[in-house]
């Protein structure tokens, strides 16, 4: 009897099916990876470790949840609170507070540290940026491997936008994808979205506290016009310019800017007006978040060094100087820490002193590299 031959037709679907289907597990098991945190260890200044949950007990076992590092020098004083992660694709934020954690010893006064304040926008990447999912630190005990987040919470956790998003207490309107910013979801509601509920639960801790300081470290793109600048309440706007005028302006560029009033759900707005903090916002120039840069790898996030940007900065279309070499994770880490330590040291105000400590300088860090002041990978 002679055999039926398979269609060609038939057997190239097949053949399709089964190439869909294993490139579907393939990228599924890449995708939930990124849900594995990273380790951040303790370091000797950590004295406790609370989370989001202890403020709103709705978010425990929700992907927003997350640590909340007291380094209490045992003295007392005043007390700043440092926001790393609030967009996981500015890393320079993430990695300055992870810093803090795991080398800081303050000597008078608290701090304490979120370094992932939306814990669910390190499980996924922006969509259409190509973005890395991971980027990598040399320390002096080997390399660590860090997530390359999203500016927003993963659409797993909190979906769908709606078209308009509405702040809650302002009714202020922004394009619906903002509903998962949580830099556009403060004071935050006990009875929101995963994102306002992330924003009240910080807002609480800070009344809790009676956090003196609250500074929210970003980046922005290279050619943005806020960049390498402070933007602080009107309350704080003092601090900060005392603290530029005498110390920052000897090491680095940086600008002062008044947070806009008509400009809502913002950390340096929303903060300074619901709770007693005096609210400071911090930007550094990252390129690989910028509109210029050609490809997007792990390489740029932490390098900087990109030739378009190059070429942007040589015809005068960047809001910063833009050198060959790049502006890399180290220099923007070291704004970050330096500026940090001046706020602490020119805070003059009536809940007394706050001594982080021995802090590496502007120029240590960019020396040795921001790694040298991270803790060795551990097993
Ligand atoms: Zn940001």
């Amino acid at each position: 009897m002679e055999k039926k031959k398979i269609p060609t037709h038939i057997l190239t679907a097949s053949l399709l099916c089964v190439f869909v289907l294993v490139m579907v597990v393939v990228l599924a098991i890449e995708f939930r990876s990124q849900k594995t945190e990273e380790p951040i260890y303790k370091g000797a200044g950590v004295t406790d470790v609370l989370h989001l949950s202890d403020y709103l007990p709705s978010l425990k076992g929700t992907s927003a949840d997350t640590e909340i590092y007291v380094l209490d020098s045992g003295v007392p004083g005043a007390s700043m609170l440092v926001l790393g992660g609030t967009h996981p694709n500015e890393p320079s934020g993430y990695i300055s507070a992870v810093m803090l954690v795991e080398s800081c010893q303050p000597q008078c006064g608290t701090l304490y540290v979120i370094p992932r304040a939306n814990n669910s926008a390190f499980t996924c990447t922006d969509p259409q940026e190509a973005s890395p999912m991971r980027f990598t630190i040399t320390t002096a005990g080997g390399d660590r491997s860090f997530r390359f987040g999203s500016r927003a919470t993963n659409p797993i956790d909190q979906w769908p936008d709606n078209e308009v998003y509405v702040h809650a207490s302002s009714g202020q309107t922004l394009s619906g994808s903002e509903t998962r910013n949580l830099n556009r979801a403060y004071p935050g509601r006990a009875d929101g979205n995963l994102t306002e509920r992330t924003a009240y639960a910080i807002t609480e801790f800070i009344k809790d506290k009676k956090v003196t300081i609250t500074v929210d470290l970003h980046e922005a793109s290279p050619e943005y016009t806020t960049v390498n600048a402070i933007v602080a309440h009107e309350d704080s706007l003092e601090l900060a310019q005392t603290a530029m005028m005498f110390e920052l302006e000897g090491c680095m560029k940086i600008t002062v800017e008044r947070s806009p009033q008509n400009l809502h759900g913002l950390t340096h707005r929303e903060l300074g007006d619901f709770t007693d903090t005096l609210a400071l916002l911090m930007e550094t120039a990252n390129a690989s978040q910028g509109r210029l840069h050609g490809a997007t790898s792990s390489e740029l996030v932490t390098t900087g060094a990109d030739k378009f940007y190059y070429r942007a900065g040589q015809y005068g279309a960047l809001t910063v100087a833009y050198p060959e070499s790049g502006i890399g994770i180290d220099e923007r880490c070291a704004r970050h820490i330096t500026s940090l330590k001046a706020f602490a040291d020119y805070y003059m105000g009536d809940a007394g002193v706050l001594d982080l400590g021995e802090i590496p300088s502007y120029s240590e860090i960019i020396a040795n590299g921001i790694g040298a002041y991270l803790a060795s990978p551990q097993s």
